[in-house]
């Protein structure tokens, strides 16, 4: 493969400015913005993009997600039609990690609902024992990749007693316990803090349904910073509603945006953060990184690094 001429798809604004991508990439590579709706790709060579177009297929050897999450590709069809496909997984534990770190604070602190009360001018303070510090708590990690390890590093460092769920059940420094992803009950029902930090593949669509919140404890925050549909999100808002769980931190949703009329939007222990967990000044230097690293690759007809197709 020889990639002479990389395209930025527009998508790609929605996380940065295409423009700060295409001038970090000038030095390797020739590299163009276009809007795959409506350009063409077939003078390039490459694409870096968050969206999916069809039109890639016949296009360019190779796609580049800006996104860990690869979800929204045809594996198959890249796979019939040659094009290899990578992704930016590897980036995002820092800022995803005190994403995290933040939402346990603002549940333990109260400051949901200050921020709640503020909005509507109103000297609010919690119940005396309403507030609690998160040093003991216990943190369940569902996923030990790069976004499960930056929780990990945040939460151990907050004094949480930190537990997860890998497919390996392998030890992990800063985990406790390490359970497989068949023990995932015994692994949720003492956490106050349960994060899914997971691929959404097959196996994970609504892995956290009716039975999962029955088997959590009735005051856990179940913190999704993985896809929306790893959760049953209609099963998620009756538990919600039920008081069969405290309360619960969401970056993402099964449609997005989140539609106006979801009774999520008014259930008072949500905090509901627009798909930005991972969003950080240097995404568009360590996307451009990832890049270069396979030009390199490929200059050397060496393996890409996170390589999925
Ligand atoms: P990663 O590839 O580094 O890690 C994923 C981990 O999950 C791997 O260790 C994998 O073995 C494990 N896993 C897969 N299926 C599992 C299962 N059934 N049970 C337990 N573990 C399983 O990816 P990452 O960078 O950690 O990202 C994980 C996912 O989080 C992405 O696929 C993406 O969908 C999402 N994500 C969201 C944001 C955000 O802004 N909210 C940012 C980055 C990633």
């Amino acid at each position: 493969m020889n990639v002479s001429s990389i395209a930025v798809d527009e998508s790609v604004s929605a996380v940065f400015p295409p423009e700060q991508l295409r001038d970090a990439l000038t030095d390797a590579v020739d590299v163009a913005i276009i809007d795959a709706g409506v350009d063409s790709v077939e003078p390039y060579d490459a694409v870096v993009t968050m969206a999916y177009h069809e039109s890639y297929l016949e296009g360019v050897d190779w796609i580049h997600s800006i996104q860990a999450g690869v979800d929204r590709f045809p594996f198959d069809e890249l796979r019939k039609h040659g094009v290899l496909l990578t992704n930016s997984s590897g980036i995002h534990g820092p800022a995803v990690g005190e994403t995290v770190a933040g939402y346990m604070l603002s549940f333990a602190r109260r400051l949901l609902p200050a921020v709640k009360s503020q909005t509507q001018r109103e000297w609010s303070p919690p119940a005396w024992d309403d507030a609690y510090t998160l040093a003991d708590e216990r943190c369940c990690i569902v996923g030990l990749g790069t976004l499960g390890r930056g929780i990990v590093d945040r939460a151990t460092a907050l004094g949480l007693d930190v537990v997860g769920v890998r497919r390996s059940g392998d030890p992990l420094d800063g985990v406790r316990t390490v359970y497989t992803s068949d023990d995932l009950h015994t692994a949720i029902r003492d956490a106050k803090f349960v994060v899914l930090a997971i691929p959404l593949v097959d196996e994970t669509h609504h892995l956290m349904t009716t039975e999962e919140f029955a088997a959590m404890r009735d005051d856990a925050i179940l913190i999704n910073v993985a896809r929306g549909p790893v959760v049953d999100q209609a099963a998620l808002v009756d538990a919600l509603e039920a008081g069969a769980l405290g309360g619960a931190a969401l970056d993402v949703f099964e449609a997005e945006p989140l539609p106006e009329e979801s009774p999520l939007w008014e259930l008072e222990e949500v905090l509901i953060t627009p798909h930005c967990a991972g969003f950080t000044e240097d995404y568009y230097r360590n996307v451009a990184d990832l890049v270069r690293e396979n030009l390199a690759h490929i200059d050397a007809d060496e393996d890409l690094v996170n390589r999925i197709v």
